[in-house]
């Protein structure tokens, strides 16, 4: 019966999408007789577990990179931690761990062929918000640029109670996240990924070369059995735990955030840095305040002590909040590791043909590590070798669930 449910399904794709093009194997024997070739085969080269920024990074990369692309969700693409994010691209705040730095980079420098994807696929284009930070440390701490003087801070972000930090500017750059949630679904689908939202993968039985999923689609409050089946699995699930044993333990780690508005001109088009606190510019007056770090479990509501304390703290910082209106707040749930790192490449080193990946566990940067990430994935899955050192981020370093 589930079978047969995955043959209707998969020959509708097929139908629908009969122009998709040839696979390009560049020479890997695994991608060797990909389901590309032979659309009759319905199987896809590479199913994706969960759509948020990773995975949908990832399927862009791979379907540009000629494979057959399926990306499945739980709830609607994008409406989790993707959606949650302040959104800013801080490749070089001094708080992210070391490890990180040589992907943050390359990451960061795929950023505008990325947007100009996505806008080559939507139609629209995902603006960038700011393009400063004025990042407060103490003292002791090096800046990464030089110190500003009181009259250099004055202009960027007028009334900035600077306190006893030392600030400096930083060429980085902020989107938000709604941006993204409203159009890189979009992208995805114009691009012939086929993206299912409202469908949870159950279980993955591995029979020979390919894998079968077994999953679970909410429609109209009825629940309905699928499968799919596709030669490559990549899990990028977030902070749930990928539905596999030797999944890597990721943590959810909750956050929340606070929008502030103020009537009149923008007062500062920076966004303003300091530990334990961040006021990221949207225009039109609007100012996202975050973020809380919690370790409540997969609990996503905002409390009032919290919200409160953050705008206190956000106006203490930069005074024109103090009677900013508050228009919205809500939580997210950042994925985590045990170390704090990504967990990026093959499930599991004994396989020496590896067709089960990860990418999860980006933590508070998930938003500018996709690109990279989607880069690495892509050429791992290719056989390629990736631009960054993955080492430090592999899967076997991390105890692992017992699903
Ligand atoms: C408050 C807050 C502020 C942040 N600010 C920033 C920031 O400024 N800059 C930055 O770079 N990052 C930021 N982050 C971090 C960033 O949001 C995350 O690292 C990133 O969104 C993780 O992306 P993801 O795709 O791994 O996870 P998610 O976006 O959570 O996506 C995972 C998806 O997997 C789906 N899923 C899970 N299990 C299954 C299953 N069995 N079957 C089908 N689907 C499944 C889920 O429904 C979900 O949609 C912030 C996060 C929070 C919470």
């Amino acid at each position: 019966m589930l079978w047969l449910t995955f043959v209707s399904l998969a020959t509708s794709y097929n139908n629908e999408k009969p122009g998709k093009r040839i696979i390009q194997t560049k020479g890997n024997p695994r991608m060797t007789g990909s389901g590309k070739q032979n659309p009759a085969e319905n199987i896809y080269d590479i199913a994706i577990v969960g759509a948020g920024i990773i995975g949908l990074s990832a399927a862009l990369a791979l379907s540009d990179a000629g494979l057959r692309v399926l990306a499945l969700d739980q709830q609607e693409a994008m409406h989790e931690a993707s959606w949650a994010a302040a959104g800013m691209l801080a490749a070089n705040d001094p708080h992210n761990p070391p490890e990180i730095h040589a992907l943050s980079l390359y990451s960061e420098s795929l950023y505008p062929a990325f947007l100009d994807r996505i806008e080559q696929l939507a139609g629209r284009a995902i603006p960038i918000r700011t393009t400063q930070t004025l990042e407060g440390l103490p003292a002791d701490h090096s800046l990464s640029g030089q110190p500003l003087t009181s009259e250099e801070i004055d202009q960027l972000a007028p009334r900035l109670n600077t306190g006893s930090l030392s600030f400096s500017l930083m060429n980085e750059r902020s989107l938000d996240p709604c941006d993204l949630t409203e159009i890189l679904p979009g992208a995805i689908r114009a691009a012939g990924i086929d993206l299912r939202d409202h469908t949870q993968v159950l279980r993955v039985e591995s029979d020979g070369p390919a894998h079968r999923l077994l999953a679970a689609r909410r429609a109209e409050g009825q629940t309905e059995e699928e499968s799919f089946t596709a030669r490559h699995v990549l899990f990028a699930t977030g902070a749930w735990i990928a539905p596999i044993a030797h999944a890597p333990a990721v943590e959810p780690r909750k956050g929340q955030l606070v929008a502030l508005k103020i009537d009149g001109p923008d007062q500062t088009e920076c966004v303003l840095r300091i530990p334990g606190l961040y006021i990221v510019p949207r225009g039109d007056g609007n100012y996202v305040v975050g973020a809380t770090l919690e370790n409540t479990g997969f609990d996503q509501s905002t409390s009032e002590p919290q919200l409160a304390d953050l705008a206190r703290r956000a106006a203490e910082l930069w005074p024109p909040l103090a009677n900013a209106e508050r228009v919205a707040a809500w939580a997210g749930l950042r994925p985590m590791a045990p170390d704090g790192l990504p967990v990026i490449g093959p499930l599991s080193r004994a396989d020496g043909n590896p067709t089960l990946w990860v990418a999860t566990g980006h933590f508070r940067n998930g938003i500018l590590l996709a690109p990279g990430t989607a880069h690495i994935v892509c050429d791992l899955i290719l056989g390629h070798t990736p631009q960054v050192n993955i080492a430090a981020f592999r899967a076997d370093r991390l105890a692992t669930s017992a699903v």
